[in-house]
């Protein structure tokens, strides 16, 4: 049973020793959490084939390859982020000049959630640790198997009072969500997003939230439809559809529609053999509560291709769906999973209504080959970030702040973002005494006409 109010007032001791303050303290801290992830490689692969299915190849390059990168990155900057940055004086100031210093919040709360349940616990945690804080990681109690990993490893690299896992359900999460943290840092969904934005509002405890959504994905008819099937279906499949970026559903133009079909029918068949229920490259479902959540879509529509189910092994064959309505569960919910509605349009600006009428996605996608049409789209809607003319891997940059709008989310990481989410930015103004106009003091009688020649 976890003592969680002695590991928070612990934390708030560690941080107020000011170790975390030390710039060569956090770039250590950092190259040990990278030792570590590559001394738990195998076991990391291992987890996550338990949890998810995931291949090696998948789970290197979205989970532990992606958190190493960040990390280099990070390390080769932190020195350069963490000086006072210094900005113009406003003419009504000088004499003086003026800083921005970035300062740690303190003890951050990180929860993440099961579909990437290394990466999204690993990544916010390298911003944490190089924006100087202590940190309290609550992973998923879906994804047992990488969350206790995750303890295991951080244990082995750091010191409880400088960060630690807490490992457990919703009652252990509202336990948590008790105490006062000084930044949280939230993955999940909308839903659940709304009680932890509630639980810091009662504190006024600042936070970020990593959300999800139906993010849409548009194919032109002027495109390259080959390529866009092969990108559509990679990121589609990838992690069985469990992916927060994931394309959510496809709106596409009515002459290329056929052609697509058969494209990605070939996709699918080349990545995952004829029967991808049985390629170990496939995931599985992360259980038995979300496999029948995403059986129930399949009673819905046409089914173009796949649709098989493997309850066992909580598979699901990579699916296309035709003749959904906006009534149907399957375009009311976030799917997160290996279905794709395919909805088809004539005109662009019937797509782009159709899309704006739904929430704020955190993704969209595009394929075309026509600036306007990119244009158009870009400038009518608004959604967290994406592609044009592939899918996902928008997300895999130091160099792009990642993360949503509206009902997709709040704030961004990634790179020198986290950096920035992770730490105040706190305005100084230094002031030179030799000079002192007497304009802003009393009495103020004759000032007014020469105020307003400076503040215009
Ligand atoms: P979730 O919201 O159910 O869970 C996220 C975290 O909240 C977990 O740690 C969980 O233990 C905790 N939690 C769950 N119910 C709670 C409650 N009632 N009170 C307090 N804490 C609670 O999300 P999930 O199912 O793990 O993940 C799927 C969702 O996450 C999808 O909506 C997906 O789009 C989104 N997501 C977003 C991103 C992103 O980067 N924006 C990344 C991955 C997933």
């Amino acid at each position: 049973m976890y003592k969680i109010g002695e590991i928070i007032k612990s934390q708030d001791e560690f941080f107020k020793l000011g170790r975390t303050r030390d710039i060569d303290f956090r770039i250590s801290s950092l190259i040990k959490l990278k030792n570590g992830i590559c001394r738990y490689e195998d076991a990391i692969f291992d987890a996550l084939k338990r949890d998810l299915g995931k291949s090696k190849a998948e789970s290197y390059m979205t989970e532990i390859g992606f958190v190493l990168d960040e990390i280099n990155f990070v390390i080769k900057n932190l020195r350069k982020w963490s000086k006072p940055k210094r900005v113009k004086t406003s003419i009504s100031q000088i004499p003086g000049k003026s800083y921005i210093y970035r300062e740690p919040y303190g003890k951050v709360l990180i929860m993440s959630p099961w579909n990437y349940p290394f990466q999204l616990s690993i990544a916010p945690l390298i911003g944490a640790i190089a924006g100087g804080n202590c940190a309290v990681i609550k992973p998923s109690e879906y994804s047992t198997y990488t969350s206790s990993l995750l303890k295991s490893l951080i244990e082995e690299v750091f010191e409880s009072e400088y960060v630690k896992v807490i490992e457990g359900g919703r009652e252990i999460n509202q336990r948590i969500l008790k105490e006062k943290f000084d930044y949280i840092f939230f993955t999940g969904s909308v839903e659940v997003g709304k009680i932890v934005m509630q639980a810091a509002s009662s504190s006024l405890t600042p936070l970020t939230l990593e959300l999800g959504g139906k993010s849409p994905c548009i194919v032109d008819r002027e495109c390259n439809i080959s390529t866009a099937a092969k990108k559509i279906a990679w990121g589609k499949f990838i992690n069985s559809g469990q992916t927060c970026v994931a394309p959510d559903y496809l709106v596409i133009h009515k002459d290329v529609k056929s052609k697509f079909i058969e494209c990605f029918k070939e996709n699918i068949k080349k990545f995952y053999g004829d029967n991808p229920i049985k390629s170990s490259d496939y995931s599985k479902i992360i259980n038995i509560k979300h496999f029948e959540r995403l059986e129930s879509y399949l009673n819905t529509g046409n089914i173009l291709v796949g649709g098989e189910l493997d309850v066992k092994n909580r598979k699901i064959s990579p699916t296309l769906i035709d003749n959904i309505s906006m009534e149907d569960n399957i375009m009311k919910e976030e799917i997160f999973g290996p279905i794709l509605p395919i909805i088809e349009y004539e005109d662009v600006n019937e797509a782009i209504s159709f899309i704006i009428e739904m929430p704020k996605p955190l993704a969209l996608y595009l394929f075309t080959d026509n600036k306007s049409i990119e244009k158009k789209i870009l400038n009518e809607v608004s959604f967290g970030g994406g592609c044009v003319n592939d899918t996902i891997i928008h997300l895999a940059s130091s160099h792009m702040p990642f993360g949503g709008v509206g009902n997709s989310g709040i704030g961004s990481y990634h790179g020198k973002f986290s950096y920035d989410t992770f730490t105040h930015s706190k305005s100084i103004l230094k002031k030179y005494n030799f000079f002192d106009t007497n304009l802003r003091y009393p009495p103020y009688k004759g000032k007014l006409e020469k105020i307003k020649k400076i503040l215009k």
